[in-house]
């Protein structure tokens, strides 16, 4: 199961800074909390996009699939910058932990085809660093479904527009779970990011009011419905 830290360099009041920011240029009265972070919510409901880009978080993105983490690469809209735990320095020799899908881990007849799927790929990564093969080599063994660890710095924008795709029920089953945690994290870090979360995390189809999707999940009409 993976898990989210928001770490301590994220913006603690994303919707005051808003505020803040915006009443640099507007001439208004920048001292006053009140007046921030109302200024704050009134950019959020005008839609001013590029002053969302203002609140900064930092996470770590931890035991979650190098697939899910690979759909988590195509978000990037506001230029975030990530880390990922590299596969030619850390050593998988000894095993590498896993992500099992729910429909496969209750299925005991599949689950243990996919657990001796992961076993033999590791017994043939050991056998090839046997023959003194470097480990960047024997790494391309390792599948999409082992569990990767990655720091990320976005911003709000970025996260919103995120949820939009990610809690579509068409979303793979795993980016919607990633994305939920993200919400709990950020609503735990502050009352300003649980407003936030709570208000603007949602799935494109609550934003829109129809769906989109060409194979749709029938929560909403489609739009020419
Ligand atoms: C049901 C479903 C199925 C999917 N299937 C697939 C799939 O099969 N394969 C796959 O790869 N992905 C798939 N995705 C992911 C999806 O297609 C996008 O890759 C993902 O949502 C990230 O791209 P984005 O444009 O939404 O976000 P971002 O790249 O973060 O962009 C956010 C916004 O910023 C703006 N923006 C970003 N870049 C630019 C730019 N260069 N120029 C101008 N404006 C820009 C745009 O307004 C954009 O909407 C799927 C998603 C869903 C919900």
């Amino acid at each position: 199961m993976g898990t989210i830290i928001i770490q301590n360099e994220t913006t603690k009041d994303p919707i005051s800074l808003i505020g803040r920011e915006a009443g640099v240029c507007w001439g208004g009265d920048t001292q006053d909390p009140e007046k921030n972070r109302k200024r704050g919510l009134g950019c959020l409901e005008s839609g001013h996009g590029r002053t969302w880009e203002y609140p900064q978080v930092y996470m770590v993105v931890d035991g979650y699939s190098a697939r899910v983490i690979r759909e988590l690469y195509t978000h990037i809209g506001g230029s975030p910058t990530r880390l990922q735990a590299s596969t030619r320095y850390v050593n998988y020799q000894k095993g590498f932990a896993y992500v099992t899908p729910p429909k496969i881990a209750k299925n005991e007849e599949a689950n243990a085809i996919y657990a001796k799927a992961m076993d033999d790929i590791l017994k043939a990564m050991q056998e090839l660093e046997q023959l003194e093969l470097p480990k960047e080599d024997v790494s391309m063994l390792l599948p999409l479904g082992m569990e990767s660890k990655v720091v990320l710095r976005t911003n709000l924008r970025n996260l919103v527009d995120m949820s939009h795709q990610r809690l579509c029920n068409r979303a793979y089953w795993e980016f919607r779970q990633l994305m939920h945690d993200m919400m709990r994290a950020l609503s735990d870090y502050s009352e300003e990011w649980k407003y936030l979360v709570d208000n603007y995390f949602k799935a494109k189809c609550d934003v829109m009011g129809y769906c989109n999707e060409k194979a749709s999940c029938g929560r909403y009409p489609k739009k020419e419905q």
